[in-house]
């Protein structure tokens, strides 16, 4: 029989079970909750790190793949299975690999963070892409690393334009010293300016020999260029200039005088603008070089025409006047068959007189002895004597010749002038077919300047023939000169005669015919 106090202990002893057991059980709850929470928390890390741009992978000391984020999955095209336990994927370069296992047995060994600023890493495809990657060593308790977390940002585009930059400045330092090379050996002064001129950024040495002046002095005094120019040339290139800096033209030529020490020298100059891809004019290039011995050979020959055109003309002046006494009936009666022949030779003598004519004007343009008698005109001074002279010739063709001026003043040399015009209204008659009419118009611009225009309905100016028709001798039919009697000069006396009075001359025409051929001068209040 038990007694009353082992009765006791017993119900206290199962008290105290029953307690534990609530205690053990509110125990295991709290640890389910906190593993709970543990897992919840796990895999919320997990989805940060998949969540990250960046590759992220955390290895073992024996540098095996623990875990890998998202980025670094979809990279090798592998999932987490497949990469735990393993050093690196198959498809890598061994040589890559390699050097991974040296870096992370370098941040277990020492404990410290490496930080690879560029390291190659071969995508599943085969693509190699270039990462900065910082691996760090994560320590136990104990502290020893026992994992190494490794942070990979991809810099392949970083690292490629870095290289496209480098392969620019490379190809752009090879272009530079081929082009200094080629500009410094080359007898031809070469050099480039800023557009407005304020500024040379090169010039080549052979500046120094052409126009005796060291290249310093350009390149520190931009003015050296225009001011080692004659002073009468200088006006003309400086227009011209203009043009190029304005890109009104794309190229233009020059040719000009410079004193070089006690010498003149005949530079021949090209200029062109350098455009950038908006069309805005960066820079002026140009090429010159001394053409004073060409000059000098011109020269003679010129002289030597000037001579023959003097010594043909006085004689080719009595046979002309002759045949027209002939032709005129004014001496004894003639047949009809000599007669068309007189008319012949005296046309032809018309002809060659014309030519005498021009070649001697083109004589005295080239040796600058065009001497003007300016005067205060108006477009009444001018046209009169071309269509009084022209009418003859418009009518045999059926050609109406129209006229149209407003109340405007220039100044200029009538005879010039007049002779400018006719030679552009006798070219706008020959070339018009039958039953058209030639336009002639002066009126003002509107910016200070008249404009003489002649249009007519003719075959136009076919586009291989339009740079060179201001040339002398230029014909854009060789066979015009008999057919329609012309020498190839009218147009480069006409050209010299308004750039002489500081006028443009020009043409505007189509492909599909139709020309109109005009010049600018000054106007005058
Ligand atoms: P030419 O004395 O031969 O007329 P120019 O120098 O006046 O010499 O003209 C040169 C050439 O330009 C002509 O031979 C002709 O081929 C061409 N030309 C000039 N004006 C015209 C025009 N209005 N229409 C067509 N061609 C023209």
């Amino acid at each position: 029989m038990m007694s009353k106090q082992s009765n006791a202990n017993r119900i206290y002893a199962r008290d105290c079970a029953e307690d534990e057991i609530s205690d053990l059980k509110q125990k295991v709850a709290r640890l389910e909750e906190s593993e709970r929470k543990l897992r919840e928390q796990q895999a919320m890390y997990i989805q940060m790190l998949d969540a990250i741009h960046d590759m992220i992978l955390v290895k073992d000391p024996e540098s095996r793949i623990l875990y890998a984020n998202k980025s670094f999955r979809d990279f090798y095209a592998m999932n987490l299975e497949e990469l735990q336990g393993i050093v690196d994927a198959p498809f890598n370069r061994p040589e890559y690999t390699e050097q991974y296992l040296i870096d992370d047995a370098y941040v277990f060994n020492t404990g410290k963070k490496l930080v690879i600023s560029e390291e190659p890493v071969t995508r599943h495809d085969g693509a190699i892409s270039y990462f900065n990657t910082i691996k760090t060593p994560i320590f136990n308790s104990r502290g020893e690393a026992e994992q190494m977390v490794a942070v990979c940002r991809d810099v392949t585009e970083k690292k490629l334009a870095e290289e496209e930059r480098k392969r620019t400045e490379r190809a752009l330092d090879e272009a530079e010293r081929l082009f200094r090379e080629m500009a410094e050996s080359m007898r031809d002064v070469f050099f480039v300016a800023e557009p407005s001129f304020g500024k040379y950024l090169y010039v080549s040495p052979a500046y120094e020999r052409t126009w005796g002046r060291p290249c310093k002095e350009l390149l520190d005094d931009p003015n050296s260029f225009v001011n080692a120019i004659l002073p009468v040339d200088r006006p003309l290139f400086l227009h011209k200039l203009d043009m190029v800096k304005q890109s009104l033209t794309n190229d233009l030529n020059h040719e000009f005088r410079i004193q070089r020490d006690e010498q003149v020298r005949w530079i021949w100059c090209r200029t062109f603008p350098v455009i950038d891809s908006s069309g805005n004019v960066i820079r002026i290039c140009g090429i010159a070089h001394d053409i004073t011995d060409r000059k000098e050979v011109e020269k003679r020959v010129s002289e030597f025409n000037g001579m023959v055109s003097h010594e043909l003309r006085t004689p080719l002046t009595s046979i002309r006047a002759a045949l027209g006494l002939i032709e005129g009936g004014q001496t004894e009666p003639v047949g009809d068959g000599t007669m068309e022949l007189i008319t012949i030779a005296r046309s032809e003598c018309d002809r060659l007189v014309r030519l005498i004519n021009d070649l001697l004007d083109i004589k005295k343009i080239e040796a600058d002895k065009l001497e003007l008698k300016i005067q205060r005109l108006q477009p009444n001074d001018i046209l009169g004597d071309v269509l009084n002279t022209l009418r003859g010739i418009a009518q045999q063709g059926s050609i109406s010749l129209v006229a149209e001026a407003t109340d405007v003043y220039f100044e200029g040399d009538r005879d010039r002038l007049i002779q400018v015009l006719t030679n552009l209204v006798s070219n706008a008659v020959k070339f018009s077919p039958e039953n058209c009419s030639v336009v002639v118009r002066v009126a003002s611009t509107g910016h200070e300047r008249v404009r003489f225009s002649v249009s007519d309905s003719g075959p136009g100016i076919p586009e291989f023939a339009r740079e060179k028709l201001f040339t002398a001798f230029h014909q854009v039919d060789s066979s015009d000169s008999r057919a329609k009697g012309g020498t190839g000069l009218g147009l480069a006396i006409s050209k010299a005669i308004v750039e002489q009075h500081g006028g443009d001359i020009g043409f505007d025409t189509t492909d599909s015919g139709g020309s109109t051929f005009w010049f600018e001068l000054k106007q005058i209040g």
